[in-house]
């Protein structure tokens, strides 16, 4: 069986915030990590792996070529494989767009009938969760969101699937896309010998070229002109000014209280 893990390079938002002078974020000036439920998803598939020997596993990621240093950490894990979607034309895009590229890219990899897709559900620096559930949609396959646990027996893949209050046991048929959450597993560390291994591993990059026989493929549906949204103004959010704080503890004080979060709405 074959594991495609989507994996996106985001920048690390944990740290410093960069911001440019006209307000929007500053993606160049700030240090970039592997987005963090993607590397719960590569555990997964990897976990999958060390179960199954004959499971192979390819990561793959839309973005500029820095993003290879990521792709070879993820080989250094322990993937199989690693593809780098990557072209100017596919810059800009929205999650329609992502999806729409990403799926010609995965249909170029193959999906057979015992194939997993395996996608983070959200990425820290878009935080749509939006792409997943539309590559499954584009593929035609079925998709299990926020899964946290895994059973993967005699060809049979059984997921937990998180809700607000409770959770759901779901048997789902392969092919199919899994959007994993942090409370599935905890990544592993890169090993020494797979970082000696990673630069000999097979490494691809798609271009726009390599992708265009896809029917879904052509230059006004992809990249920013084949968004349908278009981000039209991105500002940083006021700084929270000083906290108010109330005296007493009479009934009055407690009225007061109820009343400031009421006109706040938080009420
Ligand atoms: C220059 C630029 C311009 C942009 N313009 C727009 C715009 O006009 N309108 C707009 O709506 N958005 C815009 N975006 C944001 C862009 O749409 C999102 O970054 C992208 O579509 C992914 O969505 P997300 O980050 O919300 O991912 P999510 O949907 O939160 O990601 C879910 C999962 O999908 C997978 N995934 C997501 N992206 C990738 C990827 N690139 N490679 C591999 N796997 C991936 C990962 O497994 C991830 O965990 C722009 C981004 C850039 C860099």
């Amino acid at each position: 069986m074959k594991i495609i893990v989507c994996v996106k390079q985001v920048p690390d938002t944990s740290g410093k915030v960069a911001v440019k002078a006209d307000g929007t974020m500053d993606r160049a000036a700030m240090a970039t990590i592997s987005n963090p439920d993607d590397m719960n998803a590569l555990e997964a598939a990897l976990q999958i792996k060390d179960k199954n020997s004959d499971t192979k596993v390819v990561v793959i990621s839309m973005g500029p070529p820095p993003t290879e240093s990521m792709l070879r950490e993820c080989l250094a894990m322990g993937a199989d494989e690693a593809v780098l979607v990557s072209a100017r034309e596919f810059g800009g895009a929205d999650t329609f767009a992502t999806s729409t590229t990403l799926t010609a890219a995965i249909r170029k990899i193959g999906v057979e009938k015992d194939d997993i897709v395996f996608c983070g559900r959200q990425a820290i620096d878009g935080d749509t969760a939006q792409v997943g559930p539309q590559i499954a949609e584009k593929l035609g396959i079925p998709q299990v969101t926020y899964v946290t646990g895994i059973d993967y027996t005699d060809g049979q893949l059984t997921v937990r699937r998180e809700l607000e209050d409770g959770y759901m046991t779901i048997k789902v048929q392969t092919p199919c896309l899994l959007t994993c959450i942090k409370e599935l597993n905890t990544p592993r560390y890169m090993r020494v010998a797979g970082i000696m291994d990673c630069y000999s591993k097979p490494y691809t990059v798609l271009d726009f070229n390599a992708l265009v026989d896809d029917p879904m493929v052509e230059l006004e549906t992809v990249g920013l002109k084949g968004s349908p949204t278009q981000v039209y103004k991105s500002f940083s959010p006021p700084v929270k000014g000083a906290g108010t704080m109330l005296e007493g503890a009479d009934k009055a004080t407690c009225e007061q209280l109820v009343s400031i979060l009421g006109e706040k709405h938080i009420i």
